[in-house]
Parts: structure tokens; sequence; C-alpha cells
């Protein structure tokens, strides 16, 4: 769905949501305020959600194109890596917790999509709103973001092709190992789920470095950045 003159007019002759599964396929739900109560109230667990933290790149549904998020967005995941909702029964082709469902799933009708569009960026929910109260486990997210931010791995990037390049890519390398260790420390020391991290600090920035044209390949304990069919720009 686009916000331009471009999109589809809405559909008049449907009224009514007929449980296809057609929008459960295409990714699970972004959270709203509203919705924390599910979270609360354990329908919906913390291993089922993963952040888009912000800055980072990400798909706007409404204004149809790729953007850095303008905060944390928090989404349930895909079943086994695909984009449908783990919620999604695909034997019995229905929603699991649909009489508990998130707002956006209660609100979004896939024949006329203004309904959606109102609240879509509006009132997200963020993981401080969750677990700020957490001593010990927030300082441990605020610090990953304050050395893993995604403002700083852009002007990292952004200075690869500049005279500072050799700064730039000690930067990006640095934020790559504090991003993979944090993971492996709440898991290894703390004992914590290890299908948690993906919601506590975000989707692995091995992975999500590839928005920005780049991938991550190791030689023995060391790291190396390499453009997408290029060659290591680790010298
Ligand atoms: S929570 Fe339910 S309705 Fe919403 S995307 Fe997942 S399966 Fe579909």
């Amino acid at each position: 769905m686009t916000s331009n003159d471009s999109k589809p007019k809405p559909d008049t002759t449907t009224t009514e949501c007929r449980r296809c599964g057609t929008c459960c396929k295409k990714g699970g739900p972004s959270f709203h305020l509203e919705d924390k109560v599910l979270i609360e109230k354990g329908i919906i667990l913390s291993k089922h959600l993963y952040t888009i933290r912000k800055g980072e790149l990400s798909f706007d549904n409404v204004k149809g194109c790729i953007l850095p998020a303008s905060s944390d967005i928090i989404k349930i995941k895909g079943h086994k890596g695909s984009w449908t909702c783990v919620f999604f029964d695909e034997k019995n082709h229905e929603c699991t917790i649909y009489d508990t469902r998130p707002m956006e799933c209660r609100v979004l009708k896939c024949w006329d999509t203004r309904e959606i569009e109102k609240i879509y960026a509006k009132n997200r929910l963020t993981r401080k709103d969750l677990i700020s109260s957490i001593e010990g486990l927030w300082d441990l997210v605020e610090g990953h973001q304050k050395q893993c931010g995604y403002d700083l791995l852009t002007l990292f990037i952004d200075a690869l092709n500049t005279d500072k390049k050799d700064d730039a890519l000690k930067g990006i390398l640095e934020i790559i190992e504090h991003d993979i260790k944090i993971r492996e420390l709440v898991v290894q020391e703390a004992g914590l789920e290890s299908d948690l991290t993906d919601f506590l600090f975000g989707r692995p920035i091995t992975e999500t470095i590839k928005m920005y044209g780049l991938k991550i390949e190791k030689n023995g304990e060391k790291y190396l950045l390499v453009p997408t069919g290029g060659t290591s720009l680790s010298g």
C-alpha cells in the first residue's frame, strides 16, 4: 500500500475480512502502545518478537519504500525464516491468536487501507516501553544502542568512500564485533534464551548490513567487510 495517487482505489464491494491469510503471509504486524497488554499478559512472548532499531533501513508499508526507522519498530517474527507470521497456522489456515491479535491485524482491511494508513506510524511500542524497568538488562540494551546504533553505523558506511576509509572500516568492524559479543554474553553468561536476542538487540548487524550492499565474512578469528559481489575492504 502507498500514499500516492497511483495506489489502488478502495474496493467498496468487500465489507469484511474473509480470513484468507494473505496478509499474515506477508509479514507479521508492528506493535503499538495499545498492544503492550498482549505482551504483559504473556499472550505474545518476547521470543516471538524482533526489533527494527531506530535508524535501521526497513520497508515502510504506507510510503512504499525503504527508509530509516524513526524509532524502534517491534514486530512479530516470521515462521522458520519465512515472512509468514509465527501465529499463522498454515494447516488450518487460521490465526492462532485471532481474538487477541495485535491492533494492526484488527485494523487492516486489505480491500481498503485508509484506516491502517492513519495509525501505521503512530504510538509505536518501543523496547523502552517494555523493559526499561528491568535493571541491568536495560543498561545492556542502552549500552548496545550507544555502541552499535544505526546512526553511527551509517556514518561509518558513508565514510567508506572518503579519505577516512580506514577509520570507517575500523569503526564498522568494532560495531559488528560488539553486536556479536553482546548476544553471546547474554546467552552464555546471563542464561537468557537465544531467541530473545533479536528483540533485545534487534536483528544481527551481520544480517542487516546486507541492506547497505555489504556483507561480513570470517577469516579465522577476524571479521572482514566485503561489498556484495566485491572483494574484502579489510586489505
Ligand atoms: S497475529 Fe494473527 S492476524 Fe496478525 S499477522 Fe499473525 S496470524 Fe495474521
